[in-house]
């Protein structure tokens, strides 16, 4: 379990306002399954992301990893919160690949804190119970190498 404080109900309702905005820039003309991601870093930057599908499926990349890897090209290294949307679903949660390349990047004192557009309102979850017994290296589970660039 996360042994850091839920995220403010505010902060968690503008990360998904901001992450439905993203979602409505989504590139998905094979699926139609528009999704958007909007993250919060410890500095308090706000950077959102949406899916990209390409003709070649398997090359699509997640909102969340857009959201990710664009905050990781700024410099970022610490991932608070992740507020993820698809306008047509309610509460939908990140792929696997996107919680172990979120896993990556949460903070080095606590759990990241997913916040999914469910139906009663922003609901938050941490990542370690989405990412049972995560592949993480910090946690002393993999090879020490990888997963060590946002601790030093
Ligand atoms: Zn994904």
């Amino acid at each position: 379990m996360s042994d850091r404080s839920p995220i403010d109900r505010l902060t968690a309702e503008q990360l998904l306002v901001a992450a439905r905005d993203a979602a409505t820039r989504a590139y998905a003309p094979y699926s139609s399954f528009a999704v958007g991601a909007a993250l919060l870093t410890e500095d308090g930057s706000v950077i959102t992301g949406c899916n990209v599908e390409n003709i070649s499926y398997g090359l699509t990349c997640c909102a969340e990893r857009t959201a990710v890897f664009t905050a990781a090209a700024a410099g970022h290294r610490s991932i608070i919160a992740i507020a993820v949307t698809a306008p047509r679903l309610a509460a939908v949660t990140p792929c696997g690949a996107c919680r172990q390349v979120l896993n990556e990047f949460r903070p080095q004192d606590g759990d990241l804190i997913v916040i999914l557009d469910s139906l009663a309102g922003p609901e938050q979850v941490p990542l370690a119970d989405l990412l049972p017994r995560a592949f993480d290296p910090i946690e002393g589970t993999g090879n020490g190498v990888q997963g060590t660039a946002n601790r030093f």
